[in-house]
């Protein structure tokens, strides 16, 4: 399956869609999940058009990969997440239970997270 450019991930980047921006750069974009599963739930991205982490580590640039995972730990920081801990999320096709077809980190914390999979 090919990039799918109507994904709702691509509209925010192309700014069709609003988000509540946290972080803007050249190779990523991070913003507030609609529908926050902890005190902290931001979610970041990449700038170029990658379906899931499989696309994106075969197919992006190293400056890409680089720089979005230098944004992720940064973003970390900056929300206070890594003292206490927290926890990244790629969920990745079907099974993974992913929702939108543009690659994406969750970042989740602000709490002690418990279980890692839920039932
Ligand atoms: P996935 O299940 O694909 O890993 O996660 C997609 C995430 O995107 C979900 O946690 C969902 O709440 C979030 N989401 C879906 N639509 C929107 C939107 O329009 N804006 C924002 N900020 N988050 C969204």
């Amino acid at each position: 399956m090919s990039y799918d450019e109507n994904n709702i991930f691509a509209k925010i980047l192309r700014g069709e869609i609003p988000c509540d921006k946290l972080h803007d750069d050249q190779y990523a974009l991070a913003f507030r999940d609609i529908a926050p599963k902890a005190p902290t739930h931001i979610l970041v991205i990449p700038k170029g058009a990658y379906k899931d982490i499989v696309d994106f580590s075969a197919n992006a640039t190293a400056e890409e990969i680089d720089g979005f995972f230098k944004a992720v730990a940064k973003i970390a920081q900056e929300h206070h997440l890594v003292e206490a801990g927290f926890r990244s999320i790629a969920n990745t096709g079907l099974n993974g239970g992913q929702e939108v077809p543009h690659f994406h980190i969750h970042l989740l914390g602000g709490k002690k997270l418990g279980a890692m999979i839920g039932s």
